[in-house]
């Protein structure tokens, strides 16, 4: 699933290729239509993205809302583009590129102020200026499930996925089972302006890159095209670090992945 530094990078490259300018909308495939009818022709004033939600937004009040969710893609090329391949739920033209997006979990034109009640239910982005990180630490604290569960829920972190949870945990020696009460304040100082650090690389380099250059030899990546990590998809191969094999099990119905050495 795309995690949130895709969305920030794609809110990015959005702005650059459609701001301030018209856009023709449509919905190849037909489920989108009604959306595609409220917006296409008006100017797409801008994108921006909070967590794994896309918004773009239009002259008239009119934002549509995205999230890609397990398969959603977005694919840009310049004008004129070709047919349709494939489900294309919708498409945007602009004078020189356009897009096309296929299999988003959400794609639907809500009202300027609808935005607020879906980040009502988000916590904190890592990748906004206005990130109140007090705001997750608060959750976190007062929270008996495990740091590793806590940190995928969107509700108290927006824009962590899997890699970033697994990796984070790893950086900073977690044990991905500690409760949340047992977490120490300083610990999330820490891991908070980490993630930060590595979500803004995931943006600038569109990948995520998460091993330190002193640990960055050794096992390639889990997969062709694949970040290299250092628990993540690596079940059953040795620690980067300490040489124990790494663990996998399911936690809340997703795979964590630890070094039960390194953390603790
Ligand atoms: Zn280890």
């Amino acid at each position: 699933m795309p995690e949130g530094h895709t969305l920030h990078r794609l809110a990015r490259l959005h702005q650059k290729l459609f701001g301030r300018a018209p856009v023709v909308v449509s919905s190849p495939q037909g489920r989108f239509a009604d959306g595609a009818a409220a917006v296409t022709g008006q100017v797409f004033k801008q994108a921006d993205a909070w967590g794994k939600h896309l918004f773009h937004h239009y002259t008239g009040g009119h934002v549509v809302h995205i999230h890609l969710g397990l398969y959603g893609t977005f694919t840009e090329a310049p004008v004129p583009l070709g047919l349709p391949v494939g489900q294309v739920r919708m498409r945007i033209v602009g004078s020189e590129y356009g897009t096309d997006l296929r299999g988003p979990t959400v794609c639907e034109v809500i009202a300027e102020p609808e935005i607020a009640d879906v980040v009502a239910r988000l916590g904190p982005d890592p990748l906004r200026k206005d990130a109140d990180p007090a705001l997750a630490w608060k959750r976190i604290s007062k929270s008996r499930r495990s740091i590793g569960a806590l940190l995928m829920d969107q509700s108290v972190i927006a824009g962590v996925g899997n890699v970033y949870r697994s990796e984070l945990l790893f950086r900073h020696q977690i044990d991905p089972y500690r409760p949340g009460t047992l977490m120490g304040q300083d610990e999330f100082d820490a891991m908070w302006t980490d993630l930060v650090e590595l979500m803004k690389i995931g943006v600038r380099r569109g990948k995520i890159v998460v091993v330190r250059p002193e640990h960055d030899h050794g096992a390639p990546s889990y997969g062709p095209g694949r970040p290299r990590t250092y628990v993540y998809r690596r079940a059953g191969e040795a620690c980067r670090v300490c040489g124990a094999t790494v663990r996998t099990a399911e936690l809340e119905a997703r795979n964590l992945f630890w070094c039960p050495d390194c953390q603790v």
